[in-house]
């Protein structure tokens, strides 16, 4: 064996030495060294070690005075190592700088998309809920319509990829949210404080109407509620929206004690602004009497119970009702019309007028015949002022901010426009069958904002669902019906004129969400609303007996002109006058 002399062995060390120094040197002062050792980590997906080498390229690159998006790529590199193998606050704080720079314009959609659910991964892991559920509020945004269905209607697409993250996310949100919450978790002046509280009540609802949501949208509404609460005050709209999404939650999820306080907290605050004998409350008193019911609390529930009926009949004069049923259903302004209520192709209203001559915002040109509508005045009525005026009226009333504007996008469509329709787009589901249309009767329009579809996440639809009835305009097609052929024909831009006294009775007296039921049953609850008999639950709702107007009961077009699920005549099909 060869031992070497000392001294070589020493000049050998001593260059490896400098040669480590040299390499050194020139990753940390050197910038474009040190990019190439980080990309060869980073291609080699080296998390770990690339960590060290990218916050100094970052911190280089600076010095020679970078702008932020010509950091942008090292930036999003380095925030994913951080991800997988660092300090999740610094990989938030670099993907949110990558998002606001040049780079995110270039992404693919995918890959941005990627990014922002990353972000609200790693703040719902660091405990900042609310920051993540502005981030899931954003996707139902982008998901438009997709995310008002139980399923998407176009699977592969961009807009359903992010209704599944969103629903993926549920569960992580029920677990970092407590289900009731007693102080303002927002952050940030009192405009942004409002804005969280808008997206964490936008993903409650959304959660509140999937199968299993419960748990996450009572923290998320909640979490809105109490910031809506304390800035805005209990009589706000807001705040009272919030409120009759959560209080069915709670009671749900068996916290009748938490619902109670909210609808007493909404009662209370409409009967300062209202007065106690405005029919306004009446909502809240049955809100009330439910939940001291699933209590127990038999006796209370009666009390309520006996108050409303005193506010109705106030509200609604007993002969009324003899004088105008008749003349309504001659009218077919209470007419149901459905796949079990169809029209005949002959069937065209003789008092259609020009929606623009009374102020109401068309989204088409106005020589169109789908931007008529019929005029439906109630005669005996005092303050009645037909279709058109209540329905600008209403538009009016809830174009509240500028940036959503309320059009008219369709009106009266004739049995063969809609035909011509159905023939089109039919397969995309937002049109009906020829004579199964509302559309038809000249008494339903499709309202758009900002030149759509009106979507349920739009505050334009919470300012319908709260105001419509007041304007005699009801929602036709709710959640989950099955009025029509279809997967999913829930229609939150179709809203249908009943008149003003008969969306009171139906928002008064009706079934939950059944307005198919209702127009059917018409006679049995003005008959009942007469008589002052009043059924708290819809288990003892005598009216819906026999009544079925879903698709799934039965499968021939032609509904049966007698029997005894029908009230409604058929054979007023085709007006007699
Ligand atoms: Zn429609």
């Amino acid at each position: 064996m060869i031992k070497p002399p000392k001294l070589l062995s020493f000049i050998f060390l001593a260059g490896v030495f400098a040669y480590v120094i040299a390499f050194w040197v020139l990753v940390t002062v050197d910038a474009d060294s040190a990019q190439s050792r980080f990309d060869i980590l980073v291609s080699e997906n080296a998390y770990g070690r690339s960590i060290g080498h990218g916050e100094q390229l970052i911190a280089l690159r600076m010095e020679q005075g970078a702008t932020p998006d010509e950091l942008a790529e090292t930036k999003l590199d380095l925030a994913n190592a951080h991800r997988e193998k660092g300090k999740p606050e610094r990989a938030v704080a670099l993907y949110r700088d990558v998002l606001t720079s040049r780079l995110a314009t270039r992404l693919e959609l995918a890959e941005r998309r990627n990014i922002k659910k990353h972000v609200a991964d790693l703040e719902l892991a660091l405990g900042h809920s609310v920051k993540a559920a502005g981030i899931y509020a954003e996707f139902l945004d982008i998901a438009g319509d997709e995310a008002a269905r139980q399923k998407p209607r176009f699977p592969g697409s961009m807009e359903a990829s992010y209704v599944l993250l969103v629903q993926a996310a549920m569960d992580s949100f029920a677990e970092a949210l407590p289900p009731v919450h007693d102080e303002d978790i927002t952050t940030g002046s009192e405009v942004e404080k409002l804005q969280e509280a808008t997206s964490l009540a936008k993903l409650g609802g959304y959660y509140a109407a999937q199968d299993g949501g419960n748990y996450a949208a009572a923290g998320l509404l909640s979490a809105a509620y109490r910031t809506r609460l304390t800035l805005l005050g209990p009589a706000h709209p807001d705040t009272l929206h919030t409120a009759l999404l959560l209080g069915p939650i709670y009671q749900e999820i068996q916290r009748h004690k938490e619902a109670e306080e909210l609808y007493l907290s909404a009662f209370h605050a409409q009967e300062r602004a209202r007065g106690s004998n405005n029919p306004d409350l009446s909502l809240y008193i049955r809100l009330l009497a439910d939940v001291y019911k699933k209590q127990g609390r038999f006796t209370e529930a009666e009390a309520l119970n006996t108050h409303i009926q005193r506010l109705f009949k106030d509200a609604f004069g007993a002969r009324r009702y003899v004088t105008n049923k008749l003349r309504d259903r001659r009218m077919d302004i209470n007419r149901p019309v459905s796949a079990a209520f169809p029209l005949s192709d002959e069937y065209i209203p003789d008092d259609l007028v020009k929606a623009e001559g009374f102020d109401v915002p068309l989204s088409k040109n106005s020589d169109l015949a789908e931007m008529s509508v019929r005029m439906a005045t109630e005669l005996d009525e005092d303050d009645d002022v037909g279709l058109p005026v209540a329905l600008a009226a209403l538009i009016k009333a809830c174009q509240t901010s500028d940036d959503e504007t309320l059009t008219l996008r369709s009106g009266y469509r004739s049995f063969s426009t809609q035909k011509d329709l159905y023939g089109r787009i039919g397969y995309r589901g937002t049109v009906t069958q020829p004579g199964m249309s509302e559309h038809q009767l000249g008494l339903a329009v499709d309202i758009d904002v900002n030149r759509r579809l009106m979507r349920q996440t739009d505050r334009a639809y919470q300012c319908f669902e709260e105001n419509a009835w007041r304007h005699g305009f009801i929602l036709s097609y709710p959640p989950g019906n099955k009025y029509l052929p279809g997967e999913d024909t829930y229609e939150p831009w179709h809203w249908r004129y009943v008149g003003k006294r008969t969306a009171l009775l139906y928002r008064e007296a009706g079934p939950i969400n059944k307005p198919q039921e209702f127009l059917a049953a018409l006679p049995c609850y003005e008959e009942r609303a007469m008589a002052g008999i009043w059924s708290i639950a819809e288990e003892q709702d005598v009216c819906l007996e026999g009544v079925n107007v879903n698709v799934s009961a039965s499968t021939d077009p032609a509904p049966a002109k007698t029997g005894d699920n029908v009230y409604y005549d058929n054979n007023s099909v085709v007006p007699s006058d």
